[in-house]
């Protein structure tokens, strides 16, 4: 496992103090990936790494998003700090638990920085994922409908991509994330949409993938159609 990582010094963002994250290479081996994009490693479950926190501050974000923040977030962020100790330090190789704990913390700080529906999205997805490889499904869930909430205001209000995310891949993920959460009806709204956007043409990995969902989706709704007759 220790060969997936490697340490690099880091100043914060936020108090400006120096502290060592942790890196993970970026040549797995892949093993598999849910139907939501969540993927297992041969080494490592490297989401475990993908917030940043300072152990000298308590401030917290995606390594993609750990740079300079506003004047006007910046103040927020420090009067926040200033009134208490949020002192934990995450660094080094992190267990399951304090990889939970990162993540809810760049969650509070995107809250407080009222940042963009993508950023909240992102990290409620792979918050819900560390859930799913503990089984804890009732927080799963919750952070799941967050994400595809998050996700849905996006496609709203964002341009796409987001990030690597294209806009038909993200309507795909929100009709994944409604089915996962038991929004079934509306899934197939979404995956309809999909179906019938012109790009499913040129995206067909996404195209497949959302007539793979409806296929499930209708082979539930009939085991369980047949269950309440045979009752
Ligand atoms: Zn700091």
């Amino acid at each position: 496992m220790a060969d997936a990582l490697y340490f690099v010094e880091k100043e914060c963002v936020v108090c400006g103090e120096k502290f060592e994250v942790t890196c993970v290479r970026s040549r797995l081996a892949l093993i598999k990936q849910d139907s939501d994009f969540c993927a297992y490693y041969k080494e490592i479950n490297p989401y475990y790494y993908t917030v940043w926190a300072c152990p000298h501050c308590g401030y917290a974000a995606r390594d993609t998003e750990f740079v300079e923040v506003t004047a006007s977030v910046a103040t927020k962020i420090h009067k926040f700090l200033s009134s208490r100790e949020v002192k934990v330090n995450l660094c080094g190789i992190r267990t399951r638990e304090q990889a939970i704990v990162a993540y809810k913390l760049a969650i509070f700080y995107t809250e407080l920085a009222a940042d963009k529906a993508s950023k909240r999205a992102g990290l409620y997805l792979r918050l819900g994922w560390l859930y799913r490889e503990g089984q804890q499904d009732d927080e799963e869930n919750k952070a799941l409908a967050k994400a595809c909430e998050w996700y849905e205001q996006a496609l709203e209000k964002e341009h796409m991509p987001i990030g690597n995310l294209s806009e038909l891949t993200v309507m795909y993920l929100v009709a994944d994330l409604l089915w996962r959460t038991g929004e079934k009806e509306k899934a197939k709204l979404y995956l309809s949409r999909v179906v019938a956007n012109p790009l499913a043409k040129i995206e067909k990995r996404i195209a497949d993938l959302a007539r793979d969902l409806w296929q499930e989706i209708r082979a539930t709704t009939k085991t369980s159609s047949s269950n309440i007759k045979q009752a």
